[in-house]
């Protein structure tokens, strides 16, 4: 099969992936090159930050949460080959070439049916790719004039920190590219180093903070609570938090009590505050949590009047 490379990352698992994360770094020509593990480009989006953006889906994530839409993203690919045999199209197959196994994708022939997610034991995916910055800024450059900016979304971004900084500062000093807005959507679990070392290159992080209190946070993430309450911190000082996203799952983090106490939390840090309450829904949701209830406008205009009696203004529902 003449397919591209698939991956070659066995045994980094994403409890392996630290900050700077699956990074290729070499010289070419006398240049850095570096490179991405991504699952998908999306050109335009309405959703992901302010104005029409093209987004970047990183492969990996450190949380593990109930309500991720994206779950296929979480863990990287192992190359175990179990998908190999029940992709309908034969577009996978499992080479040894390099001494160790990998799967290989032939993307003139995959139809893009998800059975290989469906089957695969941790639920990740053999479509991701390493993505060289020189090519995402040829893709950047082929819809720039229609788009306000870029975002690197998850997974999670600032798990690939070196790649991250090095594609914003690509696109900062490429002419016909540099009036784009850089932004990442983050779990904001990533320590003040990592965000230092982003801050020259990026306009603005959009933070999701699942819950203020730790054990609810734990119970909805899998992790600590403590370095996202930094980060946002952190980010509100230095004039890089573009907004605070409270993804409302209805049963969990939802009632009234706890966004206000969130509410008041926010508000200490930084009363003008852009803080996004977004509704749960189910589409994309591992099965396991499927039955979570969507949220309801009705409680969430509730919600929002809670946020705003409590002090903050700029608050938008989605
Ligand atoms: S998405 Fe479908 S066709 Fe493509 S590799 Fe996976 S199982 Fe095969
Ligand atoms: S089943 Fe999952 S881990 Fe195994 S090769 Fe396929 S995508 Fe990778």
């Amino acid at each position: 099969m003449t397919g591209e490379r698939g991956l070659i990352n066995r045994g980094l698992t994403n409890g392996g992936l630290v900050n700077g994360g699956p990074v290729n770094r070499g010289l070419v020509n006398g240049g850095l090159v570096n490179s991405g593990l991504v699952n998908r480009v999306l050109d335009f989006s309405l959703v992901d930050g302010p104005g029409n953006r093209l987004v970047i889906f990183v492969q990996g994530c450190n949380f593990d949460c109930i309500a991720c839409h994206n779950p296929y993203t979480i863990d990287v690919c192992d190359s175990c080959g179990g998908c190999v045999e029940p992709c309908p199209d034969e577009a996978l197959s499992l080479t040894f070439d390099r001494g160790t196994p990998e799967v290989v994708v032939d993307r003139n022939v995959c139809t893009e049916c998800d059975v290989c997610i469906e089957v695969c034991p941790i639920n990740s995916t053999p479509l991701a790719r390493r993505m060289e910055v020189s090519a995402l800024l040829q893709r950047i450059g082929s819809v720039a004039p229609f788009i306000s900016g870029i975002t690197v979304s998850g997974g999670e971004a600032t798990r690939q920190a070196d790649f991250v900084v090095d594609l914003f500062s690509a696109v900062k000093s490429t002419p016909g590219l540099d009036r784009l807005t850089t932004m990442v959507d983050t779990n904001g679990s990533a320590d003040r180093a990592t965000w230092d070392r982003l801050a020259p290159v990026m306009d603005g992080a959009m933070v999701d903070l699942k819950a203020l209190d730790p054990e609810l946070h734990l119970r909805m993430t899998g992790q600590d609570n403590a370095p996202v309450l930094e980060s946002i911190r952190h980010l509100a000082a230095i004039g890089k938090l573009y907004e605070v996203r409270l993804l409302m799952v209805p049963g969990h983090n939802d009632s009234a009590e706890t966004v206000k106490r969130t509410a008041e939390w926010l508000l200490a840090v930084d009363p003008d505050m852009r803080v996004k309450l977004i509704g749960f829904r189910r589409h994309g949701v591992r099965p396991h949590h499927a039955h979570i209830a969507e949220a309801e406008p009705e409680h969430l205009a509730i919600l929002e009047r809670t946020l705003r009696a409590v002090g903050l203004s700029g608050v938008v529902v989605v």
